[in-house]
C-alpha cells in the first residue's frame, strides 16, 4: 500500500509540521487598564502588549511595565509565529463578543458535563471502575501507542454537531472574522471560546485523566491541567485532509461526531520526541485508524500523525489537546525520552549493543592473551 508521507525506510519528512494553538489559558480581566506601549520600538504591535496585559496572571499586574514586557515578549517569541500572533490579536478584540453567543447557546445543556446523557455506559462502567483492567477491556489498540474506545452517544454526537453549526451560522450573521482551530485546520470551532470550557475541562479531568495515568505513563504523576477543545469539519467544502504533524499536547483526544463520510483516515508513524521529529519511521510504527461516529482515539500529542482525505460526506470530529505544564518544563531538561520515542529507543539499544560487543571483543583479547 502506498504510503501518504515517507516510506518507513529511514527517508526524512520535509514537511512534518508542529500543529499548534494560540490560545492563552487566562481569562482576560476586563477590570484592568493595560498600560500604553505605543512609545516603545518593538517587534509586536503595541496593541498586541496592551490586549495581551489583559490576560497577565494577577500577581503580574503591579510589576512595572519592563517587566511585563518582557514576560509577554517572552511568551510571544516562544510560542506564536508571525500568522498566530495576528490571529492571537484578533482573538482577544473577539474575546468579548463571543460570550455574548456564550449567554444564548442553541443547546444550553452542553454547558454542563452530564456523564449519562454524553458518555456510553461502557466508558462510563471503565472509568468508574479506573483499573488498567477495566480500561484495557474497553480499548483496542490498531497500532502501539494509539487507544480506540467507544465514547460518546449519538445523542450527544448530535447535539454537538448541531451546535458547532449554529456556531457558524451565528459567526456569519456578525460578520466575524472566526478564530480558526490551529494552524493547520480552516474549518471548524474552538469549543472553549464558545462557553464550552469549564465542561471540557472536566471531561479532561475526571474522564480523561486516569486513563492517560495508565497508557502513558511518562505523564503519570504531572496532571494534564489545560486543554485546547475545538471541533474541526472535513468534507468537499470544507477541509479535506490534513498534512503529517504531532500536537501541541501531551495527550490528544480525538472522537469522531458524524455525520457520513468516506474516508478521512488517521495515519500514525510512530511517537518522536522534538529532537527527533523528522527522523524516519521503522516498519512496526506504521499504522491506520478508520473513524467511527461515537467513537473516539486517545494518543501522545507526539505521535505523529495525519488524516486522509475525506472523499465524500461530512465529517466533523472533536479534538482536544491535552497539556501538563508541569510536564513541559521537566521535559526541558531531560535528554533521553527511550520509554516513548521510537527514535530515542532505537538509539539507545544501539549504544548498548555496542557497548556489549565491545566488552565481548575486550574479553576475547584478554583471552587470547592469557592464553598465548
Ligand atoms: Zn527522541
Amino acid at each position: 500500500m502506498a504510503l501518504p508521507t515517507g516510506n518507513g525506510n529511514g527517508v526524512l519528512f520535509p514537511a512534518m509540521l508542529q500543529v499548534t494553538s494560540s490560545r492563552l489559558r487566562l481569562s482576560p480581566n476586563s477590570e484592568h487598564k493595560p498600560e500604553a506601549y505605543d512609545d516603545l520600538k518593538l517587534e509586536f504591535s503595541p496593541l498586541l502588549f496592551s490586549s495581551l496585559e489583559r490576560y497577565l496572571p494577577p500577581a503580574m499586574l503591579n510589576l512595572s511595565r519592563d517587566a511585563k514586557i518582557q514576560f509577554m515578549r517572552d511568551i510571544l517569541v516562544r510560542y506564536f509565529p508571525e500568522a498566530e500572533r495576528t490571529r492571537l490579536f484578533f482573538s482577544f478584540q473577539l474575546s468579548h463578543l463571543l460570550y455574548t453567543y456564550m449567554l444564548q447557546p442553541l443547546y444550553k445543556e452542553l454547558q454542563t458535563l452530564d456523564e449519562t446523557k454524553f458518555f456510553v455506559p461502557s466508558f462510563l462502567q471503565a472509568v468508574n471502575a479506573g483499573t488498567e483492567e477495566s480500561f484495557r477491556n474497553i480499548i483496542i489498540e490498531p497500532t502501539p501507542g494509539v487507544y480506540s474506545f467507544e465514547m460518546l452517544q449519538p445523542n450527544f454526537c448530535e447535539m454537538l454537531i448541531s451546535e458547532v453549526e449554529n456556531i457558524e451560522t451565528w459567526v456569519h450573521d456578525k460578520k466575524f472574522k472566526i478564530m480558526r482551530p490551529n494552524t493547520m485546520n480552516k474549518y471548524g470551532a474552538v469549543l472553549d471560546d464558545f462557553g464550552l470550557e469549564p465542561m471540557l475541562n472536566k471531561l479532561m479531568d475526571i474522564y480523561l485523566r486516569p486513563m492517560a495515568k495508565v497508557f502513558f505513563p511518562e505523564i503519570n504523576k504531572l496532571a494534564l491541567d489545560s486543554h485546547h477543545g475545538f471541533i474541526v469539519e472535513y468534507g468537499a467544502d470544507k477541509d479535506v485532509e490534513l498534512g503529517f504533524h504531532v500536537d501541541d499536547s501531551e495527550v490528544t483526544l480525538n472522537v469522531c461526531l458524524g455525520k457520513e463520510f468516506f474516508g478521512g483516515e488517521l495515519y500514525f508513524r510512530g511517537v518522536r520526541c522534538d529532537k527527533h521529529v523528522n527522523t524516519g519511521t521503522h516498519q512496526e510504527e506504521v499504522g491506520y485508524y478508520s473513524h467511527i461516529p461515537g467513537r473516539a482515539v486517545l494518543h501522545r500529542g507526539r505521535h505523529r500523525h495525519g488524516a486522509r482525505a475525506t472523499t465524500s460526506g461530512e465529517r466533523l470530529n472533536l479534538i482536544m489537546w491535552c497539556r501538563s505544564s508541569a510536564y513541559r518544563e521537566l521535559k526541558r531538561y531531560q535528554t533521553d525520552f527511550s520509554s516513548w520515542c521510537g527514535e530515542c529507543l532505537r538509539r539507545k539499544k544501539e549504544r548498548q549493543h555496542r557497548a556489549v560487543a565491545a566488552t565481548k571483543m575486550e574479553l576475547l583479547k584478554r583471552d587470547g592473551i592469557s592464553t598465548s
